[in-house]
């Protein structure tokens, strides 16, 4: 057996589509279009390609889209003062602050500069406001990755209701909103962590599997429920072609692709568990490009309901 790919890219393309009549409702009734303010601080270069990607997606339905850089020596303070200045300029709908902040900021700083975001620019819904938002079900911002994967699940018609969703993680930005937006959808949902006990036995209940754990093909057959659906969160790049060899079949084309580029992006799910699964994302091409979508779809209902519209979807 080989589980049906779920093509986010796919997906995606459409959740654009579908914004470009709302981009351009909005823009001739505001006479701007919706604006979106990324703060990038520092050099990270995996940061460089997924802002560059944000602002093109952005400004290719149509929206106003800024990059707000800050260098590697900007303090915490510099950093508080882009996020106020983005909060009090009418033209911008979404803001966004590019995680990871430099390390010289301290422990806190993610955290005080997602606290200072106004929460109805909280396109990555971050803020506190909109976290409580979401555990009450009623989020207007949800995050954008784990709220990517909720759509992607519906148009691809997997089930949720009454299904047993399992959640490997708990991060602010997508175990723990994850786990609610499927509560939301009627799933019985298990967060699962570092910290749990026999991991195994409790992903293999799983009719929806999601794994977010920042683990190079963490998730291994013995782990999935055969049919079940499994939703791969992770990013991780592999430079080492040992481990390329070891992870994919010699008829990979993946091989192909490592040769070219000297690297590799692979989720946390084992390509074997496709051998098990009833539906899997593939990494690249399932949840990453959902993320972006959904960040676009969140700055025009940002920009919406700041214009005192109600959302039309
Ligand atoms: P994180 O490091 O904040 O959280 C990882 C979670 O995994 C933690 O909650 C931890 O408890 C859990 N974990 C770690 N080891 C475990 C183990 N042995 N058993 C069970 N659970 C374990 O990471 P994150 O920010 O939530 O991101 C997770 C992954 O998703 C990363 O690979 C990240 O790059 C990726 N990501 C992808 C997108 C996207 O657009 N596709 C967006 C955000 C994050």
């Amino acid at each position: 057996m080989s589980a049906r790919l779920l093509n986010g890219t796919e997906v995606a393309a459409r959740i654009r589509e579908e914004l470009k009549p709302r981009v351009e409702a909005f823009t001739s009734r505001a006479g701007r279009p919706p604006g979106l303010g990324i703060v990038l601080v520092g050099q990270h270069p995996p940061s460089e390609i997924y802002v560059r990607n944000k602002l093109k997606a952005a400004s290719d339905i149509g929206c106003r889209a800024e990059l707000v850089r800050l260098p590697e020596t900007a303090t915490l303070t510099e950093a508080l003062a882009a996020v106020r200045a983005l909060n009090a300029d009418d033209a911008f709908d979404g803001i966004l602050v590019q995680d990871p902040l430099p390390s010289t900021m301290g422990s806190g700083a993610s955290q005080a500069v997602f606290d200072t975001i106004d929460p109805a620019k909280d396109v990555d819904g971050f803020t506190p406001v909109n976290a409580g938002r979401l555990s009450q079900a009623r989020a207007a911002l949800a995050p954008c990755t784990p709220s990517g994967v909720i759509e992607l699940l519906t148009r691809e018609k997997i089930p949720m209701s009454g299904a047993h969703a399992v959640v490997i993680g708990r991060s602010d930005i997508v175990g723990k909103p994850m786990a609610l937006l499927l509560l939301q959808q009627h799933a019985t949902v298990t967060i699962c962590h570092s910290r749990t006990r026999d991991l195994p036995a409790i992903t293999r209940q799983a009719d929806i599997l999601v794994a977010a754990v920042g683990r190079t093909a963490f998730v291994r057959p013995e782990h999935v429920k055969p049919g079940a659906t499994v939703v791969d969160v992770g990013i991780n790049r592999v430079t080492d072609g040992a481990e390329v060899a070891a992870l994919f079949p010699p008829d990979s084309p993946r091989h192909a692709d490592f040769a070219k580029r000297g690297a590799l992006v692979v989720g946390d799910v084992h390509p074997a568990v496709a051998g098990v699964a009833g539906a899997l994302t593939p990494v690249p091409g399932g949840v990453g490009p959902l993320t972006i979508a959904l960040l676009l779809a969140n700055t025009v209902t940002a920009a919406e309901a700041r214009a005192g519209w109600s959302a039309s979807h």
